[in-house]
């Protein structure tokens, strides 16, 4: 059959833009309506998922934004942000002679750099005709195509009656890099709709789209120059960046944030920019892109044509990387907008019920104190260091807003009076302090998820040990003297059980006494605490087994893990700094 693509969409149905010789459908190979869907099914029997899956809108909302598409010429201003050939196409020669003259529908997203197949770069120019690949105007010809017509340049240059005609087969193979390859395969991941990892963390895929199109950007803006070690670029990449960027820079309006246009370029920007999204956490993230940060903060103040953004506007991966760079000058950087939740530690199952009122001690010395810039006094790993990573961590849980909120999650009464319990505490590194957190909070899980505001209700009520129960307990060698010994029982188990600290028990507000003391030091803490050396390990078992099952009488089953000091941490030293 013979017959010009123009003739087969006017025989189908589909909708068509007026005017001119051939053919001319709506946003042709970008999207089809509904209508035109059903147009194809009734005159072929093609269903409408299969005709779909060969226009570029399969990857709308991935890799590709197509919400401007309008009624207008296919790839209008409207798009030139987005990722994507709306009137051409990228090819691999190799693959193009090996297939039947197929060619991929990814080829024409913005991002298709390379073949992973045969590991060359794709072209993206003829070079005879000096034309885009396969550019096209939207406009289908009535003519029949050549028989040659996917191995060879169909373009129709100044609109000549005749095809350039030259052949794929000739253009020359050029070596992709490993680094490339291995970008883009995270790319075609996001454009298939996968979710993916950046910095350690799970994103969409198009918050990775995002934070990949915005340090392309980035690159592409700050120059080869600002590259260190450019000199390891291979020749040809960093050729290409720099003509870019030259051109770029002397005109009026330069759309570095667009897509690059030619695939040698975007491979140059892909390759340099492999480490940061190879990074394992954010700040290595960060660390991979300082040059581009440090290229940014120097050049923000330089009244230049081609202004960068308000960080602000960035996407978050990025935004962070530049509000806790040291290149950004001022320290000040507000410590909520880095407890923003954690889906990763939620998806584990992780709430604020979950978090003791006090982190892990091990935890905390190994994860978060070394973040921290105590002012005078504060001892690492000290309770309010403990107490601090659990109010953060139930912000990253629980999505509260404020630390009193958060402080209620945990039980406690509302901080008011000390409103923000980072203000003794400086954090020299806000990124690796989030890190921490994580760490802290993935230990909470592989150790067990404990219940602990289940246990702090079905506690609520025991302010002092049942005497008949008391009467019970292991004798100790001396003569007890102590008459508070069954209040002190119960908030030894409180304490025990809940992580929290033996004065914030019921046991202690129902004895209002016990606060009240005006010598701290031989009042009843100093008291509680030598009842508590003093006590055996037989007293501890037997006081342990009877929470256990005070516990379980009130349907807050599990003897298993225990909190607080006595639990060691259970893997301790992972190897994070
Ligand atoms: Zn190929
Ligand atoms: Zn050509």
């Amino acid at each position: 059959m013979r017959v010009g693509p123009g003739w087969v969409v006017r025989e189908l149905g589909v909708e068509l833009l007026p005017g001119g010789s051939g053919s001319k459908p709506l946003n042709y190979g970008i999207s089809m309506s509904r209508g035109d869907l059903g147009a194809v099914r009734s005159a072929t029997g093609v269903a409408p998922e299969a005709v779909s899956a060969m226009l570029l809108s399969v990857y709308d909302g991935t890799v590709l934004d197509l919400s401007p598409l309008g009624r207008g010429p296919a790839g209008g201003p409207g798009m030139r942000g987005a990722w994507g050939l709306f009137r051409g196409s990228r090819c691999c020669p190799a693959c193009v002679m090996a297939a039947d003259g197929a060619w991929r529908l990814w080829w024409r997203l913005g991002g298709a750099v390379a073949c992973p197949e045969h590991r060359v770069l794709l072209h993206g120019w003829c070079p005879r005709c000096r034309l885009p690949l396969r550019r096209n105007w939207g406009w289908l010809m009535l003519a029949p195509f050549p028989a040659n017509g996917l191995s060879a340049c169909m373009n129709r240059p100044g609109g000549s009656r005749d095809v350039c005609g030259f052949p794929l087969a000739e253009l020359p193979a050029r070596p992709a890099t490993a680094e490339v390859l291995e970008v883009q395969d995270l790319y075609l991941r996001a454009a298939a709709g996968q979710v993916l990892r950046l910095a350690g963390k799970e994103v969409a895929p198009a918050g990775w789209f995002a934070e990949m199109s915005q340090m392309v950007a980035l690159a592409r803006w700050a120059g080869p120059r600002e590259l260190p070690g450019l000199d390891a670029l291979p020749g040809h990449f960093a050729q290409a960046w720099r003509d870019d960027h030259a051109a770029g820079e002397e005109q009026r309006r330069w759309l570095w944030r667009a897509c690059p246009l030619s695939p040698e370029l975007t491979a140059a920007l892909l390759h340099v920019l492999s480490p940061v999204f190879r990074a394992a956490g954010e700040p290595e993230f960060r660390d991979a892109a300082s040059w581009l940060i440090s290229a940014a903060y120097r050049r923000r103040f330089r009244r230049d044509r081609h202004s960068l953004a308000d960080p602000a506007l960035l996407p978050p991966f990025t935004r962070r990387a530049f509000m806790t760079s040291r290149h950004r000058g001022n320290p000040k950087v507000f410590l909520g907008k880095f407890l923003h939740p954690e889906p990763a530690l939620a998806r584990q199952g992780l709430t604020a019920a979950h978090v003791p009122c006090y982190v892990n001690r091990d935890d905390v010395l190994e994860q978060v104190t070394p973040h921290l810039a105590p002012r005078r006094g504060a001892r690492p790993g000290g309770r309010p260091q403990r107490r601090f990573a659990a109010l953060c961590l139930v912000m990253m849980v629980s999505d509260v807003p404020t630390w009193d909120e958060a402080a209620e999650m945990l039980g406690l009464p509302p901080l008011t009076t000390n409103s923000n319990p980072a203000g003794q505490l400086l954090i020299a590194d806000l990124l690796a302090f989030r890190e921490g957190l994580i760490v802290a909070g993935n230990r909470l899980v592989e150790r067990g998820l404990i219940d602990y505001r289940a246990r702090r209700t079905a506690l609520a009520g025991l302010t002092e040990l049942p005497a008949a129960d008391w009467a019970g307990r292991p004798a100790w060698s001396k003569p007890e003297r102590y008459d508070r010994g069954r209040v002190f029982a119960a908030a030894w188990i409180w304490s025990e059980f809940t992580g929290g600290r033996y004065d914030e028990s019921p046991a202690w507000a129902a004895h209002p006494e016990l606060s009240a003391s005006a010598t701290p030091t031989t009042g009843p803490s100093g008291f509680y605490y030598s009842w508590q050396l003093k006590m055996g390990s037989a007293r501890r078992d037997w006081l342990r087994s009877w929470g256990a099952r005070y516990l379980e009488d009130r349907k807050c089953g599990s003897l298993a893990p225990l909190c607080g000091q006595s639990l060691r941490a259970v893997r301790p030293g992972r190897g994070r700094s």
